[in-house]
């Protein structure tokens, strides 16, 4: 008979109600199945005993058989510490407790042998070994033994409590004994076999107590490809869900809005990418199934032409669009840039945001709603109550990763039939996370800049190196270019970073005087109308430098600016530093971006400034950056599960992910309900893990 694994913890034989209570706390452990998937760290040859004469100084982790002759405290700074001098028939060490000390006096006996466990310092002339783990030669020798011996995440205070690694690996010894082992299979035969998987009972047992090397390393793989598979069948499963459930709008046609667009206006050829994404949205809006669908495209791609001729498959329908972004700033942009071509194609187009006068509004919501009004263009502010369209055909929010889900989910109750909604994000995604984040959006990538840019000529200098850089900034400015020095603001250090910048400001005065040069400063403590006012003088060209903390990030676009200098660029992250760097290359001239640091730098602050150097692929940055941070950091990940993964890795298991997902939707293209009797275990084991709700809906 199989044990129900859905036991609490608190039955298992040497755990008790205290230990339950701790294992809640700490690790999260309710059941049997959670502790079964407490799975190891890592895993430490323990065959070998060493003697104490043969000990070595280095940070090797060993094992030693000897009895405790005599426990001393030492008094020390703060506290005391407990030392146990510790012998075998070759010399003496000592073992050396700064916690928990009562407890190691009342458990260890004196002149009985052990086997300790631990790292060793070199002390006083001694080795000593602090917090070792300790167990009686006698019960050493009795245990379920391995050659690899697992180390369990842990806790301070699970330590303190006395549930050490040896504590967690008996329990867990004891789990397997009431089991006899045996676990419910969770994949089909199918599967087992195609990739030549260890059955579940194999895998759990050699994670835990792993018999020989390999076999460690295909349970590990066997678990993290079912961890992941059951991840992509759910998002799979979702998107599905969701195209057979809401039903789209259906442009049928392609008509004269975008013909004569693309016959007479286009002003440059498509990329291959902009054509590509074309055609996928084209297929999305022509098929009964409302769009969701995500754009990547690094800063430059061409996201907006894509955008505008997408809205005007759907005013060839008879429908209205609206482009969301933002910021005001944004915004406006991308209304100047439409508004000519609309007026090309007796479009009619507005834009709306905070700022927005009330008379303004009210002809603008009056259009809106008997729809005159085609396109509309603004910040958040659309999505307030009182902005109603006629007939919404397709919403487009730009930079997806200022709005949350919530946003997109109100503009979608703008139609009664939900409208077409494609969300266009700068920031890549490597495509690894966005399976997992964005499983439910379809995805959509231009990878491919339009043809002639030049790409930007990227150098790391020291401080030292100021000088040369001020004379290159001067050659710049002579030729008629535009300078940006930005200086990172960080919240937990305000403070001295606006001194920084201060400082730098007043530098730069002194390098660059006036009336010859004219500096521009922006910085999130001045009041809205400085900064614009500031912002104007450099977009105008009347000054040749703009110092800015980050506020310059998103959304200027100034061509004639081809210099972008990031002060103590060690200390900004990988993405902000590619999205800075996105602010220069915009015209015609070879654009530079240069980045200032000190000389100290951390081994991640050097990758990271390397791979600016190396590279302007926005995606392989990104990837980077997945490695450096984790996956935490990232947008949309926290909402996701990615971060609660068990045994897998979505870094350093990417390849396991993607057979992952290649089965997943294999499955549910052969056999889209699971009701294949070969599938039944992976239906029951879909609804096990609580998703019941979801495959219902799916099926019915
Ligand atoms: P982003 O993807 O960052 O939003 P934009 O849509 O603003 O990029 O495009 C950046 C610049 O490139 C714009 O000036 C745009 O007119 C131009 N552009 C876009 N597509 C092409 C193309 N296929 N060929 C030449 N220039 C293009
Ligand atoms: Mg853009």
């Amino acid at each position: 008979m199989i044990t129900n694994l859905q036991t609490p913890i608190d039955y298992l034989k040497g755990v008790g109600t205290n230990r339950a209570d701790l294992l809640r706390r700490e690790l999260n452990i309710y059941t049997y199945q959670d502790l079964i998937n407490l799975f190891p760290n890592r895993y430490i040859d323990r065959t070998q005993y060493y003697k104490i004469s043969q000990l070595q100084q280095s940070n090797a982790d060993v094992q030693v058989i000897g009895k405790i002759v005599a426990f001393a405290e030492v008094a020390q700074k703060q506290g005391k510490r407990l030392v146990a001098t510790f012998q075998d028939e070759t010399g003496v060490m000592e073992l050396v407790w700064f916690r928990g000390q009562k407890w190691i006096r009342e458990h260890f006996k004196l002149n009985t042998t052990y086997v300790v466990f631990g790292k060793t310092n070199w002390f006083n002339g001694k080795f000593s070994m602090p917090h070792p783990e300790m167990e009686l030669l006698e019960e050493h020798e009795k245990n379920l033994r391995s050659a690899m011996q697992p180390i369990y995440p842990s806790t301070e205070k699970l330590a303190n409590k006395g549930i050490t690694n040896r504590v967690i690996a008996k329990i867990m010894q004891q789990l397997f004994m009431e089991t006899n082992g045996r676990f419910a299979e969770s994949l089909s035969e199918n599967i087992c076999s195609e990739l030549k998987l260890l059955t579940k009972s194999e895998a759990l047992f050699n994670v835990h107590f792993p018999k020989s090397q390999e076999l460690l390393a295909r349970s590990q793989f066997r678990l993290k490809f079912e961890e992941f598979f059951y991840i992509q069948l759910q998002l799979i499963i979702k998107n599905l869900i969701h195209k057979s459930k809401i039903k789209g709008l259906l442009f049928e046609k392609v008509g004269s809005y975008f013909n004569t667009f693309f016959n007479d206006h286009l002003p440059f050829e498509l990329t291959n990418a902009q054509k590509r994404v074309l055609k996928e949205i084209r297929a999305d809006l022509g098929s009964n199934a409302q769009m969701n669908r995500l754009l990547q495209g690094d800063v430059g791609s061409g996201k907006t032409i894509v955008a505008f001729m997408s809205m005007l498959m759907a005013l060839d329908n008879g429908f209205q669009a609206c482009l969301m972004a933002p910021t005001e700033i944004l915004s406006v942009q991308h209304y100047n840039g439409l508004v000519d071509l609309c007026n090309k194609l007796n479009i009619n187009i507005k834009i709306l945001t905070g700022s927005s006068k009330t008379s303004e509004r009210t002809t603008i919501h009056k259009a809106l709603e008997n729809g005159d009004l085609q396109i509309l263009v603004g910040t958040h502010a659309l999505l307030e109550d009182k902005v109603k369209f006629k007939n919404l055909g397709l919403a487009i929010i730009d930079e997806q990763h200022r709005f949350g889900v919530a946003q997109r989910s109100k503009l979608w109750q703008k139609n009664a039939t939900p409208p077409h909604v494609l969300v266009m994000t700068a920031t890549p995604i490597p495509r690894t996370l966005a399976m997992s984040v964005y499983g439910d959006l379809d995805i959509s990538v231009i990878d491919e800049l339009p043809a002639g840019r030049k790409p930007i000529k990227t150098v790391h200098r020291y401080d030292k190196n100021r000088l040369q850089v001020f004379k290159f900034i001067k050659d710049e400015i002579a030729k008629g270019r535009q300078i940006y020095i930005v200086y990172p603001l960080i919240q937990e250090s305000e403070a001295l970073d606006y001194k920084d910048l201060m400082d730098g400001y007043e530098s730069i005065s002194r390098d660059f005087p006036m009336p010859h040069y004219q500096i521009s400063i922006v910085h999130g403590k001045m009041k809205a109308a400085d900064k614009d006012f500031e912002m104007q003088r450099f977009i105008k060209g009347e000054t040749q430098i703009m110092v800015a903390t980050t506020v310059i990030e998103v959304g200027v676009n100034v061509p004639n600016a081809s210099v972008m200098i990031i002060e103590s660029a060690e200390r900004f992250g990988l993405s902000q530093l590619h999205q800075l760097r996105g602010r220069v290359g915009r015209g015609a001239e070879q654009s530079y971006c240069i980045l200032m640091t000190g000389h100290k730098l951390s081994n991640d602050s050097r990758t990271r400034l390397e791979t600016m150097v190396r590279t302007s692929d926005g995606f392989e940055i990104a990837e980077v950056d997945l490695k450096l941070r984790g996956p935490g950091d990232i947008m949309g990940t926290q909402q996701s599960g990615v971060l609660n993964l068990k045994i897998a890795d979505i870094v350093k298991d990417k390849d396991i992910l993607q057979s992952a997902r290649f089965y997943a939707k294999k499955l549910l293209k052969d056999d889209p309900t699971l009701s294949n009797a070969e599938n039944k275990v992976i239906l029951n084991t879909y609804i096990e893990m609580g998703k019941y709700k979801n495959i219902w809906n799916y099926i019915s």
